[in-house]
C-alpha cells in the first residue's frame, strides 16, 4: 500500500504572529498552483502563541494541515506553563510533535512522558508525530538501532494496532538536526526500515507498511530529492528550511513525485 508522504515544518521558538503571517502568506502562495493529488500531505507546526494566526492563513487552503509543536497529557490543573488537548481543541491541530530530542535533552522528558502524550493525543483523535533518534555517541558506539528499537518499543506501549497504524513517527539523528549535516540517505533509509522491523514485531507487518516514518535533520531542498527516493522515508520533519517560504516550497515540490 503505498503511504502519502508527509512534508512538516517545525518552526520551534520562531515567528510572532507578524512573522508567522508574512511566512505563512509565502507558503500558502506557493502551494496555490500545485496539485494537490501529487502533493504531499504538508504540515506547519508553529509555536503555540501563532496557531491562531496559521489558522487564519490557512483557512482557505485545505493542502495545508496545523500541528502543534507539544503538549501535555494532563486534561488540566497546576501545570504552569503546558497547554492541554482541550486547549488545543480550540483550533485545527492534527497533529502533536512530541518526543523531539531538545525537549527530551532540554526538559528531561522521559520516554513513560512521551508514551503518556502519545495516548492522550490518539484518545482525542490526533495524530502524533512521535520523534526518535541516537546521540553522535550512540551510533559511533554502534547502538543506534537498539536505542531507537527501545524508544519506539516505550513510546507504543499500550497503543492498539489501529492506532499505531495512523500515528506518524520521525527518526531524527540528534548529530543531524540544526548542524547542517543531514544523514545519508541509504543509511537514513536502512534505519528507518530498523524502525519499521521494530513495529512489525510490536504489531504487524500490516501497521509496519502502512505506519508513515519520517526522517528529520538538517533537510533542505538539495536533499530532499534524493531522500524521498528511498523506499522507506516516507517524508520529513523540517526545522531551518522551514523557516523561509521558498525553501519549504521547494521541499514540499521535491516530494512530488514529477518534478514541479
Ligand atoms: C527538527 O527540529 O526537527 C529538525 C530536523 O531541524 P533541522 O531541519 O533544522 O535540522
Amino acid at each position: 500500500m503505498a503511504r502519502r508522504p508527509i512534508i512538516a515544518g517545525n518552526w520551534k521558538m520562531n515567528n510572532n504572529k507578524a512573522a508567522a503571517k508574512e511566512l505563512m502568506e509565502g507558503i500558502v502562495n506557493g502551494v496555490k498552483s500545485l496539485d494537490a493529488d501529487l502533493m504531499p500531505e504538508v504540515v506547519v507546526a508553529p509555536t503555540f502563541t501563532a496557531l491562531w494566526q496559521v489558522q487564519d492563513c490557512i483557512k482557505n487552503e485545505p493542502k495545508i494541515a496545523l500541528a502543534a509543536q507539544n503538549v501535555n497529557p494532563n486534561e488540566s490543573g497546576a501545570y504552569t506553563g503546558e497547554v492541554s488537548l482541550d486547549m488545543l481543541a480550540d483550533f485545527d491541530v492534527k497533529f502533536v510533535i512530541i518526543g523531539h530530542s531538545e525537549r527530551r535533552q532540554m526538559f528531561n522528558e522521559s520516554d513513560e512522558f512521551i508514551n503518556e502524550k502519545a495516548k492522550a493525543i490518539l484518545a482525542k483523535g490526533l495524530i502524533p508525530i512521535i520523534c526518535c533518534g541516537e546521540t553522535l555517541e550512540q551510533r559511533e558506539q554502534g547502538v543506534t538501532d537498539a536505542h531507537l528499537a527501545s524508544q519506539i518499543t516505550k513510546a507504543f506501549e499500550g497503543i492498539s494496532a489501529s492506532d499505531a497504524a495512523k500515528s506518524v513517527i520521525a527518526y531524527e539523528p540528534i548529530w543531524a538536526i540544526g548542524t547542517g549535516k543531514s544523514c545519508d540517505a541509504v543509511e537514513a533509509n536502512r534505519t528507518i526500515g530498523e524502525i519499521r522491523k521494530v513495529i512489525a514485531k510490536l504489531y504487524s507487518a500490516d501497521v509496519a507498511d502502512k505506519i508513515r516514518i519520517l526522517y528529520g535533520g538538517s533537510v533542505k531542498p538539495s536533499t530532499i530529492v534524493e531522500q524521498m527516493a528511498q523506499s522507506e522515508i516516507d517524508g520529513g520533519l523540517i526545522g531551518g528550511a522551514s523557516l523561509k517560504a521558498d525553501s519549504f516550497v521547494e521541499l514540499i515540490k521535491g516530494a512530488m513525485p514529477v518534478s514541479v
